[in-house]
């Protein structure tokens, strides 16, 4: 595995290559989750690239940007040995200049749910990714359905921009214990991680639901609320695949979400229904 510091070093390398590039942007950190990108790539690509960069611009003031769990040795060897061959951790300096063109995600989609309490959060997450990926112009690039919204906000931008990439949604890891894993799980005492435990609890509960029979969203998301009290949800809501609000669930075309405040940590989650 090769680590490589700038685009122009990275560029140069995968020019020598002529077979399919398969490509998985993280903030490092790496957990399970982000191993089950990076076999997806592997199995399905000859040259598979992680990037690790903690993208500056997706963070509002005020938020974990400093914070953020950095653990580049560690992560270094989840790479080597998940059979990544070209590591490309950058600095800030060497993605960002001065008076920079950005992306701008939509007044719409890119403003509801997690991009209303974090505005201007899914600009910085296109741009970086939009950087990324004509870095390393691979032809498939994988994300987590953990991020539905991010996901979905990268989709619409590769098709409103006509890029030649592939996304790839993955699904979401757990642990045991049903948590879905986030490097942002670091940040939680046992006893949050307890209290955390609601939120995989009440997409269980959802989905049983659905399974039941059920298909009116409010019935869905009052049951939902209940077994996530007494976290401060952001966000329990029934979208579909296209995030518009849905009043019914329609099998194969809805998503339900979840975002709460477990002490001063947002987690997200969702099940694909
Ligand atoms: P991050 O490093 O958190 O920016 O995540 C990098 C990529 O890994 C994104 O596409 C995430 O959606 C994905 N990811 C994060 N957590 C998980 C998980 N538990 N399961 C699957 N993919 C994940």
């Amino acid at each position: 595995m090769k680590i490589l510091r700038t685009p122009a070093d990275l560029k140069a390398a995968l020019q020598a290559h002529s077979g399919t590039i398969g490509f998985v942007p993280t903030m490092g950190a790496l957990h399970s989750g982000h191993r089950a990108l990076i076999a997806a790539a592997r199995q399905e690509n000859d040259i598979v690239v992680v990037s690790i960069f903690v993208n500056p611009t997706q963070f509002l003031a005020g938020e974990d940007l400093d914070a953020y769990p950095r653990r580049i040795e560690a992560d270094e060897k989840i790479c080597e040995l998940s059979g990544v061959d070209y590591l490309f951790y950058p600095e800030v300096s060497q993605m960002y200049g001065r008076d920079e063109v950005t992306v701008c995600a939509p007044d719409v989609r890119g403003y509801i749910l997690e991009g209303t309490s974090r505005p201007g959060h899914f600009s910085g997450v296109l741009t970086v990714v939009n950087k990324l990926l004509n870095i390393v112009a691979p032809d498939r690039a994988y994300f987590g359905k953990k991020d539905a919204q991010q996901l979905m906000l990268i989709e619409t931008m590769v098709n409103n921009l006509f890029m030649r990439v592939e996304i790839v949604p993955c699904e979401t890891v757990r642990d045991d214990d049903g948590l879905a894993l986030s490097s942002r799980n670091a940040y939680l005492s046992p006893e949050e991680r307890e209290e955390a435990l609601k939120i995989p609890r009440a997409l269980k509960r959802a989905t049983k639901l659905v399974m039941q029979g059920v298909t009116r969203s409010d019935r869905i998301v009052a049951e939902m609320t209940a077994v996530l009290e007494p976290l401060e949800v952001e966000y329990a809501v029934v979208v579909d695949r296209r995030f518009a609000p849905a009043e019914h669930v329609e099998i194969g075309n809805t998503i339900i979400l979840v975002e709460a405040l477990v002490g001063t940590t947002r987690l997200l989650d969702n099940v694909w229904i």
